[in-house]
């Protein structure tokens, strides 16, 4: 038997996850299946040739995207809303949910790609949890039917801190693979038309299916962290329109692309804090996105100064705390749409 409470609460009373898997068929002919707390599958009787994820709470304190999941979720096991395709819903990390924190102890967001097996092993919750997580999303596209299938993963975020670009996303590393112009339109119709190319292999969720199951997936950022109710679902329609859309439509009507449509990011760099004595030569709560001019001070490891290589190199994602050996910013450089191989 399924929860018939609603789904996220029951997750949260199960926080750290369930064995116990149930399922069950929607009068609409939509199967509905529970395989750990915070993990729900659906597969429409007539399946079309997508299969999609949507991740959440990978930070546990973000919650614009467990809401937009939630209400997704419900919508679909009340039969207001039908997908066409299948989808797995994903709330990473439960636990973190319910303490209202990122994490409980360790960052999840780096122990994908087997990260959670690296340097001590499985030695905390959030690193099993991540390696189960893992395996659901193998089974869930494993079982996917043959043919040509599309596979989708955004892996839903809100930012800590403000931004100068409100939304974007990261398109994580293709290996060389060019960029796809039907990606960005999708995230330019979800209200997100900033995308950060990364440069390299990571340990985000969104690279994990990349490189493992081939998907088109992307962290998505939605903009800043506020508590559960205080969320302006409004600002967020766009997001649910498309992913509504992406459920229920084989082909969700795009707008033409056009390059000007997106302001693009390169990684230029990525600075680590190596030693105690690490400081960020600006204000905690600067904007992710802030340019710098050439020459200015960035950030102080020890005796080393990092300065601005550019003008115009931009901040993201700073966080003068992290453990030592662990990224503490990443710089980028905007480029023309333009400059970049795309399909
Ligand atoms: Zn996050």
């Amino acid at each position: 038997m399924l929860p018939t409470e609603n789904f996220l609460s029951w997750t949260r009373k199960n926080e750290w996850g369930t064995s116990s898997t149930s399922s069950e068929i929607l009068s609409n002919g939509v199967k509905v299946e529970v395989w750990d707390s915070g993990v729900i599958a659906f597969t429409p009787e007539q399946a079309n040739q997508r299969d999609l994820v949507l991740s959440s709470a990978v930070h546990g304190d973000e919650t614009a995207p467990i809401e937009i999941c939630d209400q997704l979720i419900e919508a679909i096991r009340a039969g207001e809303l039908v997908p066409q395709c299948r989808v797995l819903f994903l709330f990473a990390n439960p636990a973190a949910i319910n303490v209202g924190r990122r994490f409980v102890e360790e960052n999840m967001n780096r122990l994908f790609n087997g990260g959670h097996s690296q340097g001590e092993g499985l030695v905390n919750k959030e690193r099993v949890r991540a390696k189960q997580i893992e395996s659901y999303v193998a089974k869930f596209f494993d079982e996917a039917p043959t043919g040509e299938r599309e596979r989708l993963h955004y892996d839903l975020h809100t930012a800590i801190r403000d931004s100068k670009h409100e939304k974007f996303a990261v398109y994580p590393f293709t290996h060389g693979k060019p960029y796809k112009k039907r990606q960005l339109q999708l995230l330019h119709a979800m209200g997100v038309p900033v995308i950060l190319l990364n440069d390299g292999p990571t340990t985000t969720f969104s690279y994990h299916s990349v490189k493992h199951h081939g998907a088109d997936a992307f962290t998505v950022e939605l903009g800043k962290v506020k508590p559960f109710g205080q969320n302006d679902m409004k600002s967020f329609a766009p997001t649910i329109k498309t992913l509504k859309a992406l459920l229920t439509e084989k082909e969700p009507e795009l707008a033409p692309f056009s390059p000007q449509d997106f302001s693009i990011f390169q990684v230029l760099r990525s600075i680590n804090r190596t030693v105690e004595d690490f400081e960020l030569n600006f204000s905690d709560s600067l904007a992710n996105f802030t340019p710098f001019e050439e020459g200015e001070l960035l950030a102080r490891d020890g005796e080393k100064e990092y300065r601005a290589q550019c003008d115009g190199e931009a901040v993201i994602f700073p966080n003068a705390k992290v453990a030592l050996g662990q990224r503490a910013l990443l710089t980028v450089v905007s480029k023309p749409a333009e400059s970049f191989d795309l399909v």
